[in-house]
């Protein structure tokens, strides 16, 4: 394939190679009377993506003009307390609802509308390697200008992200800003894989027979999938938007949203079209431990330890500048902790189990027992402000119609309380931790026992040692009093 040249035509080659797992499809979103009619109408994406830009623009104007105080400000509090807890509950139930209902493509489609890139991403940026990068630093920038209590800053991280996402898919060809560069994209994919909904075919026959492949092709009326995952050897939710293209293109209605058991991808290790095998890819690997080392390291940057850690740290090093400071805890937070610990585990398994393979080929194929893990510390942090900031819309609310002389709502009522009882936080976030904690041994030994089949035990357990330890520093994190960000009770 040369530079330029659309992968879409090398996806639709029979690839020997390609077992795409696929077992039979669950329940069907799209049988359902009006969801299912709303999602097949082909304005759906548009018509969820609309009101959200409507609020992403108020967010930035009240962001840059309004109160900077944050949790009197519509951009920190929606951004930080409501956006957050939605879009995690919506992969916990659902699947890759943001990215569907993603405000930020618009201006990208319009703009596409008048101008058709034509050069593809160069091959050496088409990995998850640049995203890392961005998401790494996002997490750590995020702590040090405290963007949670800054509303001026929270505004231009959405201008930068449309502005972003505009400017990349404008010079080139597919979705790259999704693929490749989009920090909250790569976030929604890895959660995404233990989601409990997937777009995937309904009957392999009809692919087999079809001619077209509009789906990856696209036709007339819409685009194919510009995420370069071809419906027929498709996967898995990894790199999946949720953008209900493939739906709206195929002549059979042969592409469904179907239930299936949450996780259960990670276990597969066979090709995924636009993806390739997950134990060959170094950087998605990377990608999910720095999601589930991330989880910990962002719900430690909120407790008191962490202020007596920069503190000692100061004095230590001489020095009042934060950047170091914060910066070093991150590296080891997110670089030398997972390294050292993955590097243990996978050590142990290669000599006590005998297990084949390179350090790194085995560190690379149980990396994806994490993700649980991972993402029920995620869960349970952002449940967690969500659930006590929940109310903060309301007086918002009441103050933004005040602004504009409409006095219909009242005063604002700034003393409203968490929406759950504050002694039931503390259970939900455990549950949710020992939830992912179960999921991740349950993976581990799975693949354990694909592995490493005549010493199972042995290579399960070094693993289930570091997922226990992550576990009981998510169970101790939680237990912490944390601080409130975005509400008026921080
Ligand atoms: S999903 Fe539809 S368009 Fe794609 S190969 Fe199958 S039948 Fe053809
Ligand atoms: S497979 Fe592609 S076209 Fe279909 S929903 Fe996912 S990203 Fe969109």
């Amino acid at each position: 394939m040369s530079r330029s040249s659309s992968p879409k035509e090398s996806l639709i080659i029979p690839l020997k190679a390609a077992t795409p797992s696929r077992g039979e499809p669950g329940f069907d979103l799209l049988d359902l009377p009006i969801i299912g009619r709303f999602l097949r109408w082909r304005h759906a994406r548009t018509s969820l993506q609309l009101p959200l830009l409507v609020i992403a623009a108020i967010m930035i104007w009240d962001g840059l003009t309004g109160s900077q105080l944050a949790p009197k400000n519509l951009a920190t509090t929606i951004t930080w307390v409501h956006y957050r807890g939605l879009l995690i509950l919506g992969l916990l139930v659902a699947g890759n609802l943001f990215c569907m209902a993603c405000p930020f493509m618009l201006p990208r489609n319009l703009a596409r509308r008048f101008f058709q890139p034509t050069r593809m991403l160069p091959r050496y940026l088409r990995n998850k390697w640049g995203a890392i990068v961005i998401l790494g630093l996002f997490f750590f920038l995020y702590e040090l200008f405290d963007l949670w209590a800054t509303p001026w800053w929270t505004a231009w991280v959405i201008i930068i992200y449309f502005a972003a996402a505009l400017v990349v898919d404008s010079l080139f060809k597919g979705a790259p800003f999704c693929k490749y560069v989009c920090p909250l994209g790569q976030f929604n994919f890895v959660s995404s894989l233990v989601s409990p909904l997937e777009v995937k075919i309904r009957d392999p026959q009809t692919c087999s027979s079809c001619r077209t492949k509009d789906c990856i092709k696209g036709n007339e009326q819409v685009r194919g999938c510009e995420l370069w995952l071809f419906q027929e050897r498709k996967v898995g939710n990894m790199d999946c938007t949720f953008c209900l293209d493939c739906i709206h293109s195929c002549p059979h209605d042969n592409v469904g949203i179907s239930t299936r058991i949450p996780g259960s991808e990670l276990l597969t290790n066979s090709f995924r079209s636009g993806v390739g095998w997950f134990s060959k890819r170094l950087d998605m690997s990377v990608l999910m431990i720095i999601f589930t080392f991330g989880a910990l390291i962002n719900a430690f940057g909120m407790v008191s330890p962490v202020y007596a850690l920069q503190s000692w740290m100061a004095d230590v090093f001489n020095t009042q500048n934060e950047a170091p400071i914060l910066g070093s805890i991150f590296f080891f937070g997110l670089v030398i902790e997972p390294l050292v610990l993955l590097t243990i585990a996978g050590v142990v398994t290669q000599r006590w189990a005998g297990q084949s393979g390179s350090l790194l080929s085995i560190i690379t194929r149980y990396a994806s027992a994490l993700v649980p893990l991972g993402f029920g510390v995620w869960v349970a942090h952002y449940l967690f402000h969500f659930l006590i900031g929940f109310w903060t819309f309301v007086p918002l609310t009441q103050s933004l119609f005040a602004e504009f002389g409409v006095h219909v709502l009242g005063d604002p009522h700034w003393d409203l309380g968490p929406v759950a009882p504050e002694g039931l936080l503390n259970p939900v976030e455990w549950g949710f931790i020992g939830l992912g904690c179960f999921g991740s041994l349950l993976l581990a030994y799975q693949i354990a026992q694909r592995d490493a089949p005549q010493h199972t035990w042995r290579a399960f357990l070094p693993w289930a040692v570091l997922v226990l330890s992550l576990t009981i520093a998510g169970f101790w994190l939680m237990a912490l009093p944390m601080e409130m960000r975005g509400t008026s009770f921080g």
